[in-house]
């Protein structure tokens, strides 16, 4: 199923301990095209300034991404955003932000774009999530990411926004600020509470039913109403940028659900909503964490654009052996 993504297309400046970039190819939306374009059809929407260069928008276009939904905004400037990290690559420092096109941007699907049966709301302003989410009103799955900024400022909005997605993909620090729960697990179950209110027309989302918490090099973990899963991070020896490792990770989630349309189904309740097993939950959970752990190898997009489908599975099998164990029981004393 076609994947629609909206969020932001940047220029990133950033530091880490093993080098810097001035300006490269960033963004939300970049890097969660680049991941899902692996797996399915990805359609960008975003603005980008008059600075933004076509050889950028080949980056996306090499790997099949429609990009004719990227609007450029006469006499603007490209969303910049700079970072730098210290020898905790978890923990980063953003040392400017500058919205540029993103001031004042109403999103305008094109037909294509909006037709779409899988959406991803990557970190942008709330309401501009709830917006976008108007204008596909029937898509099948939708996805949503944010950032402790709009917890900061836009709480309410951001709620609201959560209430009409399938799947939340948040740090696990925002999960807990989000809730004020101190507990991962108990945060991430509060969200699966949270509901639309008012009747509900037949396909209309009904709250979140998959909440995905990113834990950095640590992994990430999978809570639903029916169960708990968590995988390790990839261990590399080397990570050179982590910027966009979120993104990259739900790029590969997002972007395997999407392929496996077949396995999504109504479920029994009448809602019209779509339902995903555990099994292909767990697998798109083990695919995202692959693609992130390509992404930070290298500064900014640098990996992603050599990356091959043939490298994806060799990392898949690899991960699958390293965290298998038998279930052979084990005598125990007491
Ligand atoms: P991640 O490392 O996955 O959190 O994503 C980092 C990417 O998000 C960078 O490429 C930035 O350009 C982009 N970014 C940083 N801050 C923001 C923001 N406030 N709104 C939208 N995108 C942002």
């Amino acid at each position: 199923m076609p994947i629609t993504v909206v969020g932001s297309i940047a220029y990133d400046t950033v530091k880490t301990p093993f080098g810097e970039r001035e300006r490269m190819l960033g963004g939300a939306a970049v890097h969660f095209a680049l991941a899902a374009s692996f797996f399915d059809d990805v359609r960008v929407v975003g603005p980008v300034g008059e600075d933004f260069g076509e050889e950028q928008l080949e980056v996306l276009r090499r790997r099949g991404v429609d990009v004719s939904d990227v609007e450029r905004v006469a006499g603007g400037k490209t969303f910049f955003w700079r970072g730098e990290y210290g020898w905790d690559l978890n923990s980063r420092e953003t040392l400017d932000t500058q919205l540029g096109v993103f001031e004042g941007f109403q999103p305008k699907l094109s037909e294509r774009s909006s037709s779409s049966d899988v959406l991803f709301l990557a970190n942008i302003q709330p309401d501009l999530q709830q917006e976008v989410r108007r204008q596909m009103s029937h898509a099948r799955f939708v996805a949503l990411d944010s950032m402790n900024l709009w917890i900061d400022i836009a709480r309410d909005s951001l709620v609201s926004a959560i209430e009409s997605v399938d799947c939340v993909i948040l740090n696990d620090a925002e999960l807990r600020q989000l809730t004020g729960k101190p507990n991962l697990v108990a945060a991430a179950r509060e969200i699966l509470s949270w509901s639309a209110p008012g009747p509900r027309e037949p396909g209309q989302a009904r709250g979140p039913s998959v909440i995905v918490a990113k834990q950095g090099e640590y992994g990430a973990a999978l809570v639903t109403r029916e169960g708990f899963f968590a995988l390790p991070a990839y261990p590399l020896e080397t990570v050179i940028d982590p910027t966009g490792a979120g993104d990259t990770f739900a790029g590969g989630l997002v972007g395997y659900i999407a392929a496996h349309q077949s396995q999504l189904g109504a479920d029994g309740d009448g809602s019209g909503q779509e339902v995903l097993s555990e099994d292909l939950l767990r697998r798109a959970m083990a695919h995202a964490t692959v693609l992130a752990s390509f992404n930070v190898e290298e500064f900014g997009t640098e990996r992603m654009e050599r990356l091959t489908g043939r490298e994806i599975v060799a990392r898949i099998q690899e991960l699958h052996a390293m965290t298998q164990f038998s279930g052979a029981a084990l005598q125990l004393r007491g």
